[in-house]
């Protein structure tokens, strides 16, 4: 991590908030906490470099300790977030005319290496009394607020509210749940099949998981894989999502179906971890699937993600044959040139692309660019989210190689997939 020693850490900081909690209940007035986080930081450090990302932060921390009281406190949290103690507040009044300060200082632009580099800051609020009792719950909801405007579209300035609060609370229960989702069997796997436009024929599946909790009912990723991913549960749901996926496939290739691919969507916070490369290693061979069969969905922020031992596990999986994809394509920030960092096989064009090309012509110009790069570099092109004929018939007019989407089918259960694929293609003329 980028060192800042001129500022306080996150324990210094919450000693220094605990004293000011401690002095604002004496006193009878208020303590704010502003969350300060720098959107798209990771821009900066990736055309500018570790070094200029490390000095433009200092810049940042310069223009944060000019915009507040001497009695107040900046303190690094790490990575590019800082939170702001506000002592003695008086009214709300205050701490947005703070806030309304802050984001004035950073709007003007930073010198980096003789450029000028824009930003803006997502800001939350969370002042003691109201928001939160002691320093650990007033940081945290102060979080949450930053959250919220960042889910919204970043570059604002949110405060604390009551119904956040029963968001937060929720959310601890949804963890807690989330945690034995494993062990109490909620988590299925659906397929959804993979179509190869010229031949017609289903070519694979795209495992996506479902989570059928008995506190929340039936859950699509979107509601929990986030989560998952912040709490570090999704090395464990992702563990198993390979092996239930793999298992799977075994079962197509006992039924009479070989040569079917499968598909799992890998997060980034999974290549963090150690064992990725191992558990594939151990679910492919407890299968006896050949290493090709597995294609591992990535999204664009895991090809910015400057990590050595990241860059050491792809390459030793690819090299053992396991397949990459790219997903979501065209949604990210990753530039073009990324996709010369790994050994990747198929570029998914996001759904967003397949839904408006028919009305847009700058949209299919875009995905006729995509499949013609994608081909160059030697990529298969899967075109996702596709719902109609028109959209199948100028995919197919472009030359992209498969589709996936409601057209053919929603993802469906295991059960369902078999029988799609004994219905479409019998398993004798599969042997044959
Ligand atoms: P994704 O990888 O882009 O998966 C495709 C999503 O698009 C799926 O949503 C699928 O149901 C939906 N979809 C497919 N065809 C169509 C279509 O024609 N129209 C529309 N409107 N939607 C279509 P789902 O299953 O809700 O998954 C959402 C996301 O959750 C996935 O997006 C993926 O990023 C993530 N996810 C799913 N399973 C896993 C997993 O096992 N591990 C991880 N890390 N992420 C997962
Ligand atoms: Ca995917
Ligand atoms: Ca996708």
């Amino acid at each position: 991590m980028i060192q800042s020693p001129d500022l306080p850490n996150r324990s210094l900081a919450l000693d220094r908030l605990i004293g000011a909690i401690e002095a604002a209940r004496r006193r009878a007035t208020r303590v704010s906490v502003l969350f300060i986080d720098v959107d798209h930081f990771k821009k900066i450090n990736d055309t500018l470099g570790h070094a200029a990302g490390d000095r433009f932060l200092r810049q940042v921390a310069q223009r944060l300790k000019s915009s507040i009281r001497q009695m107040d406190t900046v303190a690094r949290l790490g990575g590019d977030e800082f939170v702001v103690l506000l002592n003695d507040v008086r009214l709300r009044r205050d701490a947005e005319a703070v806030a309304a300060k802050i984001v004035d200082a950073c709007a003007r632009p930073f010198m980096l290496d003789g450029q000028e580099a824009f930003v803006t800051l997502s800001i939350g609020v969370a002042s003691f009394p109201e928001d939160g009792e002691d320093a650990e719950t007033l940081l945290r909801h102060a979080d949450a607020a930053m959250y919220v405007g960042k889910e919204n579209g970043r570059s604002q300035v949110r405060f604390f509210t009551p119904e956040l609060r029963q968001r937060t609370r929720n959310r601890v229960r949804l963890e807690v749940d989330l945690r034995h989702a494993i062990e109490r069997q909620e988590l299925v796997l659906h397929y959804q099949p993979l179509i190869d436009i010229r031949s017609g024929d289903i070519v694979g599946a795209e495992a996506l998981l479902r989570w059928f909790s008995s506190e929340h009912g039936m859950m699509n990723p979107d509601q929990f894989v986030r989560l998952a991913e912040e709490t570090g549960l999704i090395v464990s749901i992702g563990e198993w999502a390979l092996i239930t996926g793999c298992r799977e496939t075994r079962r197509w290739i006992d039924a009479g179906f070989n040569g079917l691919s499968l598909s799992v969507n890998v997060s980034s916070r999974q290549f963090r971890d150690a064992s990725l490369a191992s558990s594939i290693h151990a679910a492919l061979r407890d299968n006896r699937l050949d290493p090709r069969t597995l294609e591992l969905e990535i999204t664009e922020s895991l090809l910015l993600e400057d990590s050595a031992e990241i860059k050491t596990t792809i390459d030793r999986l690819v090299g053992d044959g396991v397949r990459l994809a790219i997903d979501d394509f065209g949604t990210g920030y990753a530039s073009l040139s990324y996709l010369n960092r790994f050994r990747l096989d198929t570029l998914k064009i996001d759904r967003s692309f397949t839904t408006g090309m028919l009305a847009d012509t700058a949209q299919s110009t875009l995905v006729d660019a995509l499949i013609v790069l994608a081909h160059r570099l030697g990529l298969r092109v899967v075109a996702e989210g596709v719902e109609t004929a028109d959209q199948l018939d100028f995919l197919r007019s472009r030359g992209c190689d498969v589709a996936q989407g409601f057209f053919f089918s929603t993802p469906i259960a295991a059960d369902d997939f078999l029988q799609m694929l004994e219905h479409i293609r019998p398993p004798a003329a599969a042997a044959c």
